[in-house]
């Protein structure tokens, strides 16, 4: 397999001499078909996880995360397919819009920062790219076509290594997190007051939860979590 900046290069090349076909359904023609992009952006919903962490800002999401969607957020992550970033970032800024537009949020008017939950450094080195802050550089530009004061803003860091996530509750999840997310040292930031929050997947919160901890410590407000997908882990 190969991977890193390699990878890339070569997916580059084989974008160049092989006809495209869409990373859900294999139509030919584009990345992402007509119609698999209209699946990505046709349920934005409220859809918050079961339990609710406390703290949890509001959680809105494009879709749950399941057929189109779950095929696109995959080869777009896993297997670098970085133009899908696109159709992500508009399914991401779309929900954005749904859920200020439906909540009246007065927040959204005075300007906001669209962070992006850090990914790990390891897994960036290793697909050559960071997934969700490409999405969020290109969100905040959808959500200023929206008319929406958005800048994006890199703020979190990673403090520490997590343990793997995979098999355990939220509350678990939520205190194998706890503390390892902080705003990176001197970082001032648009001039704001509050963060949208974007991420590529919600299941129980627990990443949402301790990047909005994280946020709000250094004085910001966390009102919105925007996701791609939503899943809900089976018990
Ligand atoms: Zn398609």
């Amino acid at each position: 397999m190969v991977g890193g900046i390699l990878g890339r290069v070569l997916s580059a090349v084989l974008d160049l001499v092989l006809p495209q076909t869409c990373a859900a359904c294999r139509a030919k023609g584009a990345r992402c078909c007509a119609r698999c992009v209209a699946e990505l952006t046709a349920h934005p919903a409220r859809r918050l996880p079961r339990p609710r962490l406390p703290g949890m800002p509001d959680c809105w999401s494009a879709s749950p995360y399941e057929g189109a969607v779950r095929k696109v957020i995959l080869a777009y992550k896993e297997r670098g397919a970085v133009a899908l970033a696109g159709v992500l970032a508009e399914a991401l800024a779309y929900t954005a819009v749904m859920a200020i537009g439906g909540t009246g949020a007065r927040w959204a008017a005075r300007g906001f920062a669209v962070v992006p939950v850090p990914s790990r450094r390891a897994s960036v080195s290793a697909r050559g790219h960071d997934p969700i802050g490409r999405l969020a550089v290109l969100a905040a530009r959808r959500l200023r076509a929206y008319g929406l004061p958005a800048e994006p803003w890199a703020a979190l860091r990673q403090t520490r290594r997590v343990a793997d996530q995979a098999g355990l509750s939220s509350a678990e999840r939520a205190a194998n997190l706890a503390g390892s997310l902080r705003v990176a040292e001197g970082a001032k930031g648009p001039p704001v007051a509050s963060v949208l929050l974007v991420d590529d997947i919600v299941t129980t919160g627990a990443t949402l939860l301790e990047a909005s901890r994280a946020l709000r410590s250094a004085g910001w407000s966390v009102p919105l979590a925007v996701t791609v997908a939503a899943t809900r882990r089976r018990s």
